[in-house]
């Protein structure tokens, strides 16, 4: 388990604003795992930070502990394609999310999931974010 994932930059941030940056990572997804779709109840490192994996929105993605733990160590799209929920079209949002373009990340995740209920606000979160 890599609980720890879920724990993160405390150290190097002021804890509201961090407590915010998680909120608005899980906003982007509607509160929904990005692998599988569940409720989002942890924030998970694509690169793990064991292997340089930063902190940042484009590395960090909501996910649930299920997935957080599951995946753990290895590379988040190999795993994921092992997977029994994978979906290519999740798999190309993740992609996407890892390059920065989280709408786009958020139209492909709202394909694969007609129940991906997303606030209008998104795009007012990601400048909330960039403000930050
Ligand atoms: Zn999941």
């Amino acid at each position: 388990m890599h609980i720890n994932d879920a724990v993160f930059l405390e150290d190097l941030c002021p804890k509201f604003r961090l407590r915010q940056w998680r909120k608005s990572i899980h906003r982007f997804t509607g509160k929904s795992c990005i692998y599988c779709g569940k409720p989002s109840e942890s924030i998970d490192h694509v690169l793990p930070r064991s292997q340089g994996g930063l902190s940042t929105t484009e590395n960090c993605v909501p996910a649930c502990l299920s997935c957080n733990g599951d995946k753990s160590d290895e590379n988040a799209l190999y795993w994921y394609r092992k997977q029994k929920f994978y979906d290519p079209r999740r798999a190309m949002a993740i992609r996407a999310w890892l390059e920065g373009d989280l709408r786009l990340a958020i139209r492909l995740l709202q394909w694969a999931n007609t129940n991906f209920k997303v606030k209008q606000n998104y795009e007012k979160d990601e400048s909330e974010y960039k403000a930050a």
